[in-house]
C-alpha cells in the first residue's frame, strides 16, 4: 500500500470511527446499558461487537461453551442444573446404556490384540469425557482381560469444565486425592493402579515416543467452533467503485478501492447485534443475529483455501460451507500421536499451519475411536444448533444455557489425520447402528436381559438398546457415525466395526 493510499485510509476509518461511536452512544446510551440481558455471557459478549464489530460463529461458540465466565460446559454444571440425562438438555449414548462403553472397551481390546497386544506402554485417552460414564464403562470391561490392563501405564482426559471434571474424578478414582500438576491434574484410577491425568487440551500432553495411545471421542467435536462462509459472486462494474473493507468498527468504505476481484470470493457468517433488540429494545427480538460479511475478513482468505474440498465450490456462487479448523488440529493431533510425525506431512500446504510438532515413532501403534453426529462425506452447512430441555433453540440465544454444537464433517477430520501423519489410515465414517451391531450388541443385549427378571428394568434396557441402533425417522443408529484412525497396513487389515473381523 503507498503512503498516500494508507493515509486516506487512517482518515477513512478515523471519520468512520467517529461517526458511528457519535451515534452509537447516542443510541446505545438509552438501552445498551440498562437493558435486561438474556444472561451476563450476552452482555459480556455484546460489548465486545459493539467494541470491534461482528465476531466470527468461531469465537461465539468458543465463548458460550467454555468461557471460564458462564460458558455453557465450564460453569452449567455447577449451577445446580445437568447437562447431561434426563434432567439436563441432552442424553448422549454413554448415558442410554452401559453396553455402549462395554462395546467400544471390547473395540479396543480387539484393535490392540490385532496390533499384537504390547505388554506395556498403552496410554488410555479420552477427549471431552462429559461425567466420565464411557470411560467408567470401558475400565470396567476391562478388568476382565489382564494381559491389557497390565499393559496400561496412563488414563489421560481431555476436559475443559472443572465441574465436569470434579464428576469424572469421582467416578473413575473414587475417594483418592486428586493433585495439581505442571500440566493439570492427577489421581490414581478406583479399578487398578494406574494415573488418571487431566489436561485442558490435548497439545498439553507431551507426545511420547513409543507410546501406544487408544483415543476416544464422543460428542465432542460436535462442540468444537466453526467458521461458515458463502460464496458470493463479483460486484457488477457499476458497484465495484463503492468496495468496502471490514474494520474493528465495521464496514469502511475506500475512496480509492484496490481494482475489485472479478471471480466468486467468500464471505463469511458473522455475528452481529440485533439493532432490533438492543437498540429499539423490542421484546422477543433476538439479541444476535448471523450477517454475511460485506467484506473478506482474514478467515475467509485463508480457512476456505486449506482442502481442495472447499476451493473447488468457491467458483459456484451460493454455495456455502462450514469448517473446524480446531478439529483438524485434534485430527492431527491424534493422528501424530498414533502414526508420529517424523516426516513431513504427506501433502504440504502453504496453509497447513496446524500441523503437530514432529514425533519419531518407530512403529506406529495404537487407534482412535471418534464418535459423533456429522456428515458422511459432504461439507456441513446450515448445521449450528441450539439444545435447551431436549428441544431445540436457536443456536445464538441465551448463551452459555444453550447447548451450541455443529455437524462434524468426519471427511475433514480424515483428511487432516492422512495428512499430518504419513503412519496412518482411516476407515470409515460408519454408521452407529452397524458398528455397534458388528460388535455384537445384540449378544451383549441378551446376555444382559438373562440376568435381569424385574419388568421395568428389562423395558428400560431393551429401549436403550433400540435407541442406540435406531435406524429410521432419524434414529440414533443412523444419525450418529463412527470414524477409525489406526496404523498404516495398507488397507490390508480392515478393524473390527469396519468390515473386519476379531482377531483369533
Ligand atoms: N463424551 C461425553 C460428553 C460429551 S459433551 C458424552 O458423550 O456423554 C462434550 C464434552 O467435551 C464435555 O465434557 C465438555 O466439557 C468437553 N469440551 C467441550 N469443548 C471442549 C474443549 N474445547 N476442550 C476440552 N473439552 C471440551
Amino acid at each position: 500500500m503507498n503512503h498516500c493510499t494508507r493515509r486516506v485510509l487512517s482518515q477513512c476509518l478515523r471519520r468512520s470511527a467517529r461517526r458511528r461511536l457519535n451515534s452509537r452512544s447516542q443510541r446505545w446510551n438509552s438501552t445498551f446499558e440498562t437493558r435486561e440481558w438474556s444472561t451476563p455471557l450476552a452482555r459480556t459478549l455484546a460489548n465486545v461487537i459493539k467494541t470491534t464489530g461482528p465476531v466470527p460463529i468461531a469465537a461465539f461458540m468458543r465463548q458460550v461453551l467454555t468461557s471460564p465466565e458462564g460458558g455453557y460446559y465450564t460453569t452449567k454444571p455447577g449451577g445446580g442444573r445437568e447437562v447431561f440425562g434426563k434432567k439436563g438438555d441432552f442424553v448422549t449414548s454413554p448415558e442410554i446404556s452401559q453396553v455402549f462403553g462395554e462395546l467400544v472397551g471390547i473395540w479396543a481390546i480387539a484393535e490392540w490384540m490385532a496390533q499384537g497386544g504390547k505388554k506395556s506402554g498403552v496410554q488410555l485417552m479420552e477427549i471431552g469425557p462429559g461425567k466420565g460414564t464411557l470411560m467408567d464403562d470401558m475400565l470396567r470391561t476391562f478388568r476382565n482381560f489382564k494381559p491389557f490392563t497390565s499393559s496400561i501405564e496412563a488414563i489421560y482426559l481431555v476436559e475443559a469444565s472443572p465441574t465436569l471434571r470434579e464428576i469424572q474424578k469421582q467416578l473413575l478414582c473414587g475417594d483418592a486425592v486428586m493433585n495439581e500438576t505442571d500440566i493439570g491434574h492427577q489421581s490414581t484410577s478406583k479399578y487398578f493402579d494406574v494415573p488418571v491425568i487431566w489436561v485442558e487440551d490435548i497439545r498439553l500432553l507431551p507426545h511420547e515416543e513409543d507410546k501406544t495411545p487408544f483415543i476416544f471421542a464422543h460428542e465432542f467435536f460436535d462442540a468444537l467452533p466453526i467458521h461458515a462462509f458463502e460464496s458470493v459472486p463479483p460486484a457488477p462494474e457499476n458497484q465495484q467503485k463503492e468496495q468496502e473493507i471490514m474494520t474493528p468498527t465495521g464496514p469502511v468504505k475506500l475512496d480509492r478501492p484496490p481494482k475489485a476481484a472479478n471471480t466468486p470470493q467468500w464471505r463469511e457468517l458473522m455475528v452481529t447485534l440485533n439493532p432490533k433488540a438492543v437498540d429499539e429494545n423490542i421484546k422477543d427480538e433476538p439479541e444476535f443475529n448471523l450477517t454475511l460479511a460485506k467484506a473478506s475478513t482474514p478467515s475467509s482468505l485463508v480457512i476456505p483455501e486449506i482442502s481442495e474440498r472447499y476451493r473447488a465450490l468457491k467458483s459456484k456462487p451460493g454455495s456455502t460451507i462450514e469448517i473446524s479448523p480446531e478439529s483438524r488440529i485434534y485430527a492431527s493431533d491424534i493422528a501424530c500421536r498414533i502414526g508420529g510425525s517424523s516426516q513431513p506431512p504427506r501433502t504440504t500446504t502453504k496453509q497447513n499451519t496446524s500441523a503437530p510438532a514432529p514425533v519419531a515413532k518407530r512403529q506406529p501403534s495404537g487407534a482412535a475411536l471418534i464418535m459423533d453426529y456429522g456428515t458422511m462425506s459432504t461439507i456441513p452447512i446450515n448445521s449450528l444448533r441450539g439444545i435447551q430441555d431436549h428441544k431445540t433453540v436457536p443456536a445464538l440465544s441465551s448463551p452459555g444455557l444453550v447447548d451450541v454444537s455443529a455437524d462434524v464433517d468426519f471427511t475433514s477430520l480424515a483428511e487432516a489425520a492422512i495428512e499430518a501423519s504419513e503412519g496412518v489410515e482411516v476407515h470409515g465414517p460408519v454408521e452407529q447402528g452397524h458398528f455397534l451391531q458388528a460388535m455384537g450388541i445384540e449378544a451383549r443385549m441378551q446376555q444382559l436381559l438373562s440376568t435381569v427378571k424385574d419388568e421395568e428394568k428389562r423395558k428400560i434396557l431393551e429401549s436403550g438398546w433400540q435407541r442406540l441402533v435406531e435406524r429410521g425417522g432419524g434414529g440414533m443408529g443412523k444419525l450418529y457415525k463412527v470414524l477409525t484412525i489406526i496404523p498404516e497396513n495398507g488397507g490390508r487389515r480392515r478393524p473390527v466395526g469396519f468390515g473386519g473381523g476379531v482377531p483369533i
